[in-house]
């Protein structure tokens, strides 16, 4: 490997969670600097998300897109990543400015990447500047050097996907076989060509005995990371994982580990069956409760959904009795593999390969574009990761383009084929073109809200009708808002997740607020009230996850028996108690939950600020598309009309509906959108904000995050 700049450290000792360094790494003057981070950084920003959102706030400006010279990719972990005793600890997060959103994105992610950065001696990774050859960067602890190399070609093809060479980087740097004191990040061809592409997370999993992956899948972490002229990050540490963070109270951690691993043991075969099953298990309970997305979100239900039940993979596909845990110590396990699955379409058709995965979100996206073949699901989920594709992007994509064509906005002529929901030729042949930057790739493989703007000048050009006019009615079932498209559940029923989705910072995406269980499946925000609350105090909890390097699983998807007895059960406070004293253990501090919860507060406050600046943070921002509030269109209101006539029924107090469909169709939707508002108004009252959905002043002031910047960017906003 041809070594193009390298420097000698020592690296630092964690100790209670943190290394106190940031390594900074700028790829375009090839310069490599370790940071040492002040003491009140980690009491204000905690970690991961936090420690992203102030590098970006810092290091970025309001010009700053994602391929511009000073975007920051980092990665970082969190005081509470990296310990085997506690269950979720491999989670690092990814933070940058997003191809899709223009403003700060982040996306969660498994694997040893994070624990093995932590040990190497960095709380986070900052990588800016732009290099003008591919290069890897190799964070190497053992031998107390970190190296940006010349990318190294492997095999025959000049762009292998990320898995393979990734592999092949692995196997290489630790002298022809595996080992697991190696992790890596990768992001293959597709991610330099679509807007969507992810990250791989790759490392050695002893039990398959093969380089296993999870993926950072949101917001395009991945095109930024490959328009770096970045392929890969290699990190080494021999040292042992075992209590890797040298917790303040290494027994305190011990003792609420195993309560956490004895509820999980005890309670997920009776619940969610994450162990056995992985996340597939939702697409039963999502298509029971028509939340399940079929044909671009119009349906939430389908006869063939059964094809795509947790059954079917687990019958099929996966690995039986394979404990498979992202991390070391994670009893919920829900990483699922499957080995020697064929392939029977694409460029790689005929390969054996092993999929990992594939996940509910995979899954309910191949059931957005109206397929319903779980050989399809394995194959779609593999190319993806191969790619470099976010499999939620690419399927929501394909689906708005597939309505496109089935509502006469699009043609064969425009696409090169006939693209029809279920048409799994058509939707394969698509996701090659994406990859590759060919064909109708190249208007697909910008995401729904530049496809929208595409189709809409296209479709008026050819119509002799305006663009705004064809782009309204586009903006009906186009499923994304702030420019990232919508994660793979059906809202039209949930007021609580259509604010989960249109106020999420990053977009729609449930890892801000999953309340679509809670609220629909388990009944437990049964009036307006509730969901406001929830809206404020949810997206608050899961920010702290994302800020301290945890998964959110063992807490969300595993209810703790003992919450029963506590006033809201669905913030499962038992176990949350687990995760402080977990903290408290590790770090020394002694918080409770309100603490953490006002840590949350700053961080996403300062999200907040961030989308402002880039001009995402207003109410206008918020607003979902009309497919997200009901049905959008009359279809979609007559394959349910008696739920909906029931409805809207007890909205008019049990008055006399219309006699037209059309009619009370329409009064539905007027209602809809009146919630809406509504909720806008009394959430952002909640949150600290004015109706514009603009932080107050004093709610800025308030977590310390007044800075010149911050008191510029209201002084805009007339505040
Ligand atoms: S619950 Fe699943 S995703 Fe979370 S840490 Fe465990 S194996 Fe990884």
């Amino acid at each position: 490997m041809e070594i193009l700049q390298r420097i000698e450290y020592q690296p630092a000792r964690v100790s209670g969670g943190y290394t106190d360094r940031i390594l900074r790494i700028d790829l375009g003057a090839r310069k490599i600097t370790i940071q040492e981070l002040p003491p009140d950084f980690k009491t204000k920003y905690t970690g991961g998300r936090g420690y992203a959102l102030r590098l970006i706030w810092d290091g970025t400006t309001a010009e700053t897109r994602y391929d511009s010279p000073e975007n920051i990719l980092v990665m970082a972990s969190g005081p509470l990543g990296n310990d085997p005793g506690f269950p979720g600890t491999g989670k690092f997060i990814v933070g940058t400015i997003s191809p899709l959103t223009d403003t700060f994105v982040d996306s969660n992610v498994g694997g040893h990447f994070g624990p093995i950065l932590k040990l190497a001696g960095f709380d986070a990774l900052a990588v800016s500047g732009i290099s003008r050859q591919e290069v890897v960067v190799l964070i190497d602890g053992d031998a107390s050097t970190i190296s940006i190399a010349a990318a190294p070609a492997y095999g025959q093809e000049a762009d292998e996907g990320a898995l393979s060479y990734g592999e092949n980087l692995l196997k290489v740097l630790n002298g022809g076989e595996f080992g697991d004191c190696l992790a890596a990040v990768t992001a293959g061809k597709g991610a330099l060509h679509a807007r969507f592409g992810i990250i791989n997370s790759l490392y050695f999993d002893r039990k398959r005995n093969r380089i296993r992956s999870k993926q950072a899948g949101r917001g395009g972490t991945g095109t930024v990371m490959r328009r770096k002229g970045l392929r890969a990050v290699v990190v080494r540490s021999g040292l042992s994982k075992g209590h890797g963070n040298n917790p303040v109270d290494r027994e305190g951690v011990r003792q609420a580990g195993s309560q956490l691993k004895e509820v999980i043991a005890k309670c997920d075969p009776k619940q969610f069956h994450l162990a056995a099953w992985g996340t597939t298990g939702l697409s039963e309970y999502m298509d029971k409760f028509h939340l399940f997305p079929v044909n671009n979100f119009q349906y939430g239900h389908s006869r063939e959904s059964p094809k795509l039940f947790a059954g079917v993979f687990l019958d099929r596909y996966f690995s039986k009795n394979m404990p498979d845990g992202c991390y070391y110590g994670c009893n919920l396990a829900c990483a699922k593999g499957a080995e020697g699955i064929e392939l029977t379409r694409g460029p790689k058709a005929e390969k054996v390969v092993s999929v990992d995965g594939p996940e509910y979100e995979t899954v309910g996206a191949v059931s957005c574009m109206g397929i319903f073949d779980a050989h399809f699901v394995m194959e779609y989920s593999w190319y993806c990761d191969e790619y470099g594709l976010d499999t939620i992007s690419t399927g929501v994509t394909t689906g708005f383009l597939m309505e496109c064509y089935q509502r006469g906005f699009l043609t064969a002529a425009d696409v090169g084929y006939p693209l029809e929901f279920g048409n799994i030729d058509a939707a394969n042949r698509l996701l090659h073109e994406i990859a590759t930057d060919t064909g109708f790739g190249k208007v697909a493989g910008q995401g729904v809200a530049r496809c929208k703007n595409w189709v809409a000048r296209n479709y008026a050009r050819r119509n002799g009708m305006s663009a705004a006019e064809a782009l309204a009615e586009l903006s009906k079932f186009g499923m994304e808002v702030k420019g990232l498209e919508f994660s793979m559940y059906i809202t039209k029923e949930s007021l609580a997740q259509q604010g989960g989705y249109g106020f999420a910072l990053k977009g729609p995406q449930h890892d801000e607020a999953w309340l679509i269980f809670i609220d629909q499946v388990h009944k437990e925000l049964p009036t307006f009230e509730h969901k406001a609350n929830a809206l404020k105090w949810f997206p608050l909890i899961r920010t702290w996850f994302n800020a301290a390097g945890l998964c959110k699983l063992p807490w969300i998807d595993v209810r703790n028996p003992e919450a029963a007895n506590t006033p809201e059960p669905a913030k499962n406070i038992p176990t949350l108690d687990l995760f402080i004293r977990y903290l408290n253990a590790t770090t020394g501090s002694h918080k409770k939950l309100q603490d953490i919860l006002d840590d949350s507060e700053r961080l996403y406050i300062l999200q907040k600020l961030i989308n402002l600046r880039q001009g995402k943070g207003a109410r206008a921002n918020d607003q979902i598309p009309l497919r997200a509030m009901g049905p959008a269109f009359l279809n979609e209101y007559a394959a349910r009309a008696d739920y909906y006539d029931e409805w809207l029924q007890k909205e008019l107090g049990n008055g006399e509906l219309p006699a037209s469909r059309e009619e009370r169709h329409r009064l539905l939707l007027e209602k809809r959108r009146e919630a809406y508002q509504q909720l806008c108004d009394v959430v952002y009252e909640k949150k600290g904000f004015t109706s514009a959905g603009i932080p107050k002043r004093e709610t800025v002031e308030k977590f310390g995050l007044l800075d010149e910047q911050a008191d510029k960017l209201l002084k805009q906003f007339g505040l």
